[in-house]
């Protein structure tokens, strides 16, 4: 009898050891900023992505993908609000665990940060007053263009002449998109490039404005993280693969993009 107790003494001390480990490992070789959080950075002035209501809560496609890969890895999800650039280079710095702003990855992006897999598909566009007399993109030679500090939409329109660009002297950046709608509607500007998703919310609250049918540049959003967090980068790669193999989302984002736009 002593014998079998010690035996079954033995086993559960064996056991509680592996539990310990599994404890540990899915605690802290994420390389959490603090455990049991996860932190993730944005700028909440790019709708339908990432904005506030009228409470003041984050809302959003961003923050709702956010919230659900933060369910699947058992963690509480942390909103830090700030300018683009910043967000940006809080994950890139690890003060944040992730930057999720509608972020495009791009090569130098890719030099200075690691990106998740991709979870959706921007467009630059631009966006004129509905009686400009700028018709295509070839148009935009010599005119004030708007865009927003940071973003690839200033990286693309300040190159220069022979990349594609439209030289810096053209190109104003403000802190966000919002800024930048109000420059253009005050006639200070000639036109903003910008992600079509947050043109078109602009667009729709400010009557007078409108969409270039041409598409500037297809671009891929990813979750950014600090170079070298594979762990976290694996472990939110996984949860997002289940959430786009069940459906999940693509119904976030069709609660706020109802109908192809
Ligand atoms: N997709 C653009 C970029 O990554 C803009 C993102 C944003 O303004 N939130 O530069």
């Amino acid at each position: 009898m002593k014998r079998v107790f010690a035996i079954v003494l033995a086993c559960l001390m064996v056991m509680s050891m592996f539990a310990g480990c599994k404890k540990a490992e899915s605690g802290n070789e994420l390389n959490l900023v603090k455990d049991g959080k996860l932190i993730m950075s944005t700028n909440a002035a790019f709708p339908p992505y990432e904005m506030t209501d009228d409470a003041g809560n984050y809302i959003g496609i961003d923050v709702e993908v956010a919230q659900a890969i933060a369910d699947k890895l058992g963690l509480e999800l942390v909103i830090d609000n700030m300018e683009f650039t910043a967000a940006l280079e809080a994950a890139q710095k690890g003060k944040a665990d992730m930057v999720m702003a509608g972020v495009t990855v791009t090569p130098d992006r890719e030099l200075v940060m690691d990106f998740s897999n991709s979870y959706a598909t921007g467009i630059q566009v631009v966006i004129v007053p509905e009686n400009s007399e700028i018709k295509t993109i070839d148009d935009l030679e010599g005119k004030k263009i708007g865009t927003q500090m940071g973003t690839t939409g200033y990286l693309y329109c300040s190159d220069t002449p022979d990349n594609g660009g439209y030289g810096e002297e053209n190109v104003v950046a403000y802190d966000n998109g919002i800024t930048a709608v109000q420059a253009l509607l005050n006639g200070q500007i000639d036109c903003i490039v910008i992600d079509n998703a947050p043109a078109q919310a602009f667009v729709k609250e400010n009557p007078g404005l409108k969409i270039l049918e041409t598409e500037f540049t297809v671009e891929d959003y990813a979750i950014g993280f600090a170079k070298g967090n594979t762990a976290l980068k694996e472990a939110v790669n996984k949860a997002l693969a289940e959430l786009i193999a069940d459906g999940t989302v693509q119904k976030i984002v069709d609660k706020y993009i109802p109908a192809e736009q």
